[in-house]
Order: C-alpha cells, then structure tokens, then sequence
C-alpha cells in the first residue's frame, strides 16, 4: 500500500485521513498534544473556552453526511443561541437561532470533533514535521534532526504561511500559494463568578475594534461558570499581533465594556490567545493544491475561506483527487 503522511489533525487533516482510509497507509502528524487545530477549546479555573473557532453552518450535502454521524452521538449539538448585530454600542438586530438553519457547536467544546475523528485514523500527536526531502521517497524530520517518518505521499494541511515554509522548494503551486493572505486574530477569554445581566448568547459586532462577543458558557454542554469569549477584528489584531499581552487585553477589555455599556473589567478570570493565521476572506482560487508528479499537497480552509466547512470541502476534493491518480 501506498504510504500517505498528512501534516496536521485540524479538520482538514482529520476529514482527508478518513477519505484516503482504505486508499493508502495513512498517518497523521500533529505537532501539539491534541488534535483540532484552531477548533479547540481550554479549561481554566472553573471556565471553558472555545477559543477558536465559535459555532459553523452546514451548507453542502457532503459536509452535512460526513457530520450526521457526529450529530447522532452527540458530539455535534445546535446552539439555540439569542443572537443579536451590535452597531457601536446599539444593538441593531435580534434573531433567535433555531434548528431550521442550524448553528452548530462541538460538545463539549470545538475540539471535540476532532477528537472523535482521531479515534478512528492514526494520529501521531507531539511531532512537529520541520523539514521534507526527497530521497528514496519522501523522509519527514523534526526540529532536532530526527526522521519522523518516510512517505510516497506528503500533504500539507496547515495554515498556507506554514505550508510554504515546510513544503520543497519543487512543489508546484508555491506562487499560487504565496498569493494567500490570512488574517490574524485575537481571543479574549473572559470568567465571571457573577454572570452579567446580558440579553443575548452570541454577538456580531461592527463599528468597534472587536468583532464578536459570545456567552461561551451558553453553547449546549457546557457544565462550566459564566465565561465570555471575544474576537478582535482581523484588522486590528493585524496591526497589534506583536503588542504586549497586556496592552492587548486592556483594549479589548475596554472595547468590550463600550460595546456593552457596562464594564467587563472585573473579571475574575482574563486570558488572551493570539493567532497570526486565524482567516482568510472568501475567494476563488484553487480548492486544493496538488503535484502529481511530486506527490505533494496542500489543501486547508484557507483554499476556500476560513470556515470549518471549507476546512472539510477542500479535504474531501483533494481525498477524491489522490483516490483517483492512485487508480
Ligand atoms: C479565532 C478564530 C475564530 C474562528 N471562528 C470560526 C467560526 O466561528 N466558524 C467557522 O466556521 N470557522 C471559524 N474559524 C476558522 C476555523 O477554525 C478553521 O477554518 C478550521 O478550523 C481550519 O481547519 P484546518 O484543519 O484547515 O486548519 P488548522 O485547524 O489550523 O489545522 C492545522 C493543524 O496543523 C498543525 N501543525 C501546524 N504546523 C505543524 C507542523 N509543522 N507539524 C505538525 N503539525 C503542524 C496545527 O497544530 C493544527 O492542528 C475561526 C478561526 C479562528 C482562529
């Protein structure tokens, strides 16, 4: 059988590892202690986080299979949340999120899809992959020198920056890839012993320097105290991404108060999570990046847009397009 080594247990790399399950030996490396990627949640103190990703739609037939499953266990569960538009500080508009177009969350946290979808790959968590080279086949190493693994395939499913940096300097759509601009992103994780006195779960926020407000401990399964998660603007994290921790966290802090109109600097519990590589505006480029003749690939969220259903689409085309060159 054909050796194939994803780089990455987001769901990009998870979803491709069941596509390919059958169509070749197929091991996923991941370089943290988890799997999920940016779908990932933390505990701390008595409070959890979704710190990544929030909530996603399903909006295509094959995501929407590939979810049932995970839906019928429980591991996928609607969030019935009061969804509100903030202007500034006005909120301009109010729906209810209901169960015709769902809103899905991961339960107990984001992160555990990604979980139950490891259960049935081999995942190789703890390996950061630093350098691919040719030499009988492909030979993955990491940081210190050490092979990882050798591999007939490679596929890349990391954030396309750091796939530029790992894939060889053979691999045929580097220029198309260079093209991509991802979005940096902010997460202020907020934990109150005394909940607020709010009239919503989830916020979208314009006008301000933070773009989303939600009542983490409002998602379905969340046994855990009051917490509130908040999104800087990929435009404002952009320009802030190397600011002092603290400085950042005192903005969105008082970004969030006006926004609200009443003050979040009592938390009892503050924390702030950076990521250079969180989004990528929707656009029309190629969904997957594959070299036959190297047998290398890239595919991710950021091939389509920065949403979970991207991150699974452009997986699922690219499982079917190695399926069909290996036949
Ligand atoms: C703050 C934020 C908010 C978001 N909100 C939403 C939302 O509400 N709805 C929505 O649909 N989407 C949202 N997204 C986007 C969503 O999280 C992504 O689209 C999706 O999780 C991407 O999955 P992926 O597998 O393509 O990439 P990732 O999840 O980034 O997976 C890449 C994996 O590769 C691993 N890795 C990196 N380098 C190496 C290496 N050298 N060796 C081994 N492993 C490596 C990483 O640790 C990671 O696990 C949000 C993202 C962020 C950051």
């Amino acid at each position: 059988m054909v050796d194939i080594a994803i780089i990455g247990a987001g769901l990009s790399g998870l979803t491709l590892a069941h596509k390919l399950k059958g169509v070749g030996d197929v091991r996923v490396y991941e370089q943290a202690d988890r799997c999920g990627g940016r779908m990932v949640s933390v505990n701390v103190e008595d409070y959890a986080f979704d710190y990544g990703a929030q909530f996603f739609k399903v909006k295509t037939a094959g995501f929407a299979d590939f979810i049932k499953p995970m839906i019928d266990r429980g591991v996928i569960a609607p969030w019935h949340a009061r969804f509100v538009e903030f202007e500034e500080h006005h909120i301009t508009w109010r729906r209810q999120w209901d169960d015709q177009v769902p809103n899905y969350v991961c339960v107990p946290g984001m992160g555990a899809l990604a979980e139950a979808l490891a259960q049935e790959v081999s995942v190789q968590l703890n390996t950061q992959v630093h350098r691919i080279e040719k030499e009988r086949t492909w030979a993955l190493y990491d940081q210190d020198g050490g092979l990882i693994t050798e591999a007939d395939w490679v596929v890349s499913t990391l954030p396309a920056a750091n796939a530029l940096r790992l894939l060889p300097a053979c691999f045929a759509h580097r220029a198309a890839m260079d093209r991509i601009e991802m979005q940096a992103c902010f997460s202020l994780m907020l934990g109150f012993k005394n909940p607020l006195d709010l009239d919503f779960d989830a916020a979208l926020v314009r006008g301000a320097d933070i773009s989303w407000i939600s009542v983490n401990s409002s998602k379905p399964g969340r046994d855990s105290g009051y917490s509130l998660l908040v999104h800087a603007t990929n435009r404002w994290a952009d320009c802030h991404m190397n600011d002092q921790a603290s400085e950042i966290m005192a903005y969105l802090c008082n970004q969030t108060t006006t926004v609200l109109s009443q003050t979040v600097a009592h938390a009892d519990h503050m924390s702030l999570h950076r990521w250079p590589y969180a989004n990528v505006a929707k656009h029309k480029q190629q969904q997957i990046y594959m070299d036959p003749c190297a047998q290398l690939a890239a595919c991710g969220d950021w091939c389509i847009q920065g949403r979970i259903e991207a991150a699974y689409e452009s997986a699922a085309l690219l499982g079917l397009e190695i399926e069909k060159v290996m036949h």
